[in-house]
């Protein structure tokens, strides 16, 4: 029984040595700028993935504040029929903090509203 096993290990290893010469010459080809090219793909790649779902989830909550504001700007009371003119603005600003991106809270601003007041009301409170 234990001629049978060792002899076993025997012929795994005698099976397991040209395996890891392949490994190795396998491993050898990737110099260090393989690597360090292949792991930045990976990130740019992720970093590609993270700004489509941001965006997607953005437009998707701007659309829902959009609507539940009536499309009315909050600090003229215009009322905005494009979809594509009124802000859906912070109404703190985030200040890159992603967490505090997504929480809001967020309300309904014409552009000459968001570009021109609002943006002097946060330069005065900086
Ligand atoms: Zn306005």
């Amino acid at each position: 029984m234990g001629q049978w096993t060792q002899s076993g290990q025997m012929g795994r290893l005698r099976v397991l040595r040209p395996r890891l010469a392949q490994v190795a010459a396998r491993i050898a080809v990737l110099t260090r700028e393989d690597l360090e090219r292949a792991r930045d793909a990976s990130r740019d790649r992720e970093q590609a993935t993270q700004a489509l779902y941001k965006i997607a989830r953005s437009q998707r909550l701007r659309l829902r504040f959009l609507a539940r504001d009536l499309y009315t700007c909050w600090l003229c009371g215009r009322i905005e029929g494009s979809c594509v003119r009124p802000v859906c603005d912070q109404v703190e600003p985030h200040r890159g903090d992603v967490a505090r991106f997504w929480a809001g809270p967020f309300q309904t601003l014409c552009k000459s509203c968001h570009d021109g007041d609002k943006q002097r009301m946060e330069w005065w409170i900086r």
